[in-house]
């Protein structure tokens, strides 16, 4: 079968000019072993929680002839209590709105600001999906290149934000592929002078990481959108469910632009069961961070370098040609990323059991000189 993301479009089609030299955006997908390459949660649903969903996912079959809740009343409510227990704050579900995988959320906040002529910021390396989504969406995408720690340089931050007046500002925390977090004291001050802009707060990775929820900061600032997904630490990424929390009024941006019925009936039938046994699904949160320290030991001891990271993924390196380690992995039924660093890789931490055949297939690489370090 022809994959539609390698096929060029029909030059003969009135293709809008800003995709002309665009490649479908994807993560390579080929059968290995080790699948270390876009940072799931490893671990399968737990029994327990594959029982509630087919009892509760029966029970509404019947009902498929109707179109689903449109303002998702439940769901919302049960994401509203599940951030309420992991960050320690008092939202309400007016506060929340949910869509499949915070990629669309992004997407309907870049669509609900946009004019013509807008820009969006981002500090790079991030999620390259930000760039992306924004110049689909017909934004100029300013990158703003991170410290050599991968840290942002705030002062700068501050003084390009007030120079150009940026639409969006995408921040990632912990960031993707970096690994490391923006403090929420830095955040304010960016919330700060960026009166004029919408901050995409982007806590993809927040279960994992050490630092607070900028959930904290939405009753300051109306213009902070943080966004969150369960396709992480949830372990839930085949059902593509992402949310914003926001003040209401600024939620209520994204219902301009939704599509009608955007969340199938289904979707959030399983998110619900998902949020009801979230201390289930994230049960191996810690055992995932303390296999990451684990595999970060082993492979400074091999002479590796891997960066701090407070997500479920690092940078791994310094390689002498990252290309060919890449390739070197895959034939040892490894994948992995190349996320454009020169020298590194990011690497998501696998199961506790693959993160012992990972070491071990490293050091034969290493010895067999086929994986050459700086
Ligand atoms: C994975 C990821 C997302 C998107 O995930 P969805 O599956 O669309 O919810 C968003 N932001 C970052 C930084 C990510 O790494």
């Amino acid at each position: 079968m022809k994959n539609i993301e390698s096929i060029s479009v029909n030059p003969q089609l009135p293709l809008a000019t800003r995709l002309k030299n665009v490649k479908a955006y994807g993560a390579p997908v080929l059968d290995v072993e080790l699948l270390m390459n876009t940072n799931e949660n490893p671990y399968q649903l737990p029994e327990k929680v594959i029982k509630d969903m087919l009892i509760e996912l029966s029970s509404s079959l019947a009902d498929m002839n109707r179109y689903p809740d449109r303002l998702q009343l439940e769901l919302r409510d049960e994401l509203a209590n599940y951030v309420n227990q992991v960050t320690d704050n008092s939202i309400t579900s007016n506060e929340v709105w949910a869509a499949n995988g915070s990629n669309e959320i992004l997407n309907q906040i870049l669509v609900a600001f946009f004019d013509p002529g807008a820009k969006a910021l981002g500090f790079v390396p991030s999620y390259s999906m930000h760039k992306i989504l924004s110049e689909q969406n017909g934004y100029q995408f300013l990158e703003i290149p991170r410290n050599s720690d991968f840290s942002i340089d705030i002062l700068n931050a501050l003084e390009v934000i007030e120079s150009e007046n940026p639409r969006i500002i995408f921040i990632t925390s912990p960031n993707n592929p970096t690994g490391n977090v923006m403090t929420l004291s830095d955040l304010d001050k960016i919330l700060n002078v960026a009166n004029d802009s919408v901050v995409i707060f982007d806590e993809a990775y927040g279960e994992f990481s050490r630092e607070p929820s900028a959930v904290k900061l939405i009753g300051k600032y109306s213009n902070l959108f943080v966004t969150r997904t369960m396709s992480k630490a949830f372990a839930f990424a085949g059902a593509r469910v992402g949310y914003a929390i926001a003040q209401p009024e600024s939620l209520a941006a994204l219902g301009l632009v939704r599509l009608p019925y955007h969340l199938s009936t289904q979707t959030q039938i399983l998110a619900k069961v998902a949020l009801r046994n979230y201390k289930l699904l994230q049960s191996q949160v810690q055992q995932i961070i303390n296999d990451r320290e684990f595999m970060q030991k082993e492979l400074t001891e091999l002479g590796l370098v891997s960066l701090a990271s407070d997500a479920n993924f690092f940078l791994l390196g310094r390689f002498k040609s990252k290309e060919k380690v890449f390739d070197a992995l895959v034939k040892a039924s490894i994948l992995v990323r190349d996320v454009g660093i020169p020298e590194f890789l990011r690497v998501t931490v696998p199961s506790s059991e693959q993160t012992h055949l990972f070491v071990s297939r490293l050091e034969t690489l290493l010895d067999n000189r086929e994986i050459e370090l700086v």
